[in-house]
């Protein structure tokens, strides 16, 4: 299954507050063509991602779609300006963060 926002269905935009979501009308923009279908060239997933980003740095559901995102674990795509890989390494940090807070809170 693909949760990327742009392939939601309306109520599932509303229950994740993406109404409003700019990368609904050129869904294969934001997360690729499908790799059973054709194959992407690295410089072309690129340039891209590069114009998907430029996208999603305007869009008024950033912030939510970032908060998605990291629940939803993505592999592929660019969701809330942010790679697959991007994302993966920002939830590590938030993980090691909570551990560093909480490890504080015990000496503190
Ligand atoms: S931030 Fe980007 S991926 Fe997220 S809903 Fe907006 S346009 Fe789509």
């Amino acid at each position: 299954m693909n949760d990327h926002p742009s392939r939601l269905s309306t109520p599932d935009l509303r229950d994740e507050c993406l109404d409003g979501a700019e990368c609904l009308f050129d869904a294969e923009l934001h997360d690729g063509p499908d790799p059973e279908d054709r194959f992407e060239h690295p410089d072309a997933r690129a340039a891209r991602e590069d114009v998907a980003k430029d996208i999603c740095a305007t869009c008024p559901v950033q912030v939510a779609c970032l908060e998605y995102a990291i629940r939803t674990k993505p592999t592929s795509g660019v969701w809330a300006g942010l790679t697959a890989d991007e994302i993966a390494q920002l939830h590590a940090l938030r993980v090691e963060r909570k551990q560093f807070d909480i490890a504080f809170e015990e000496v503190a």
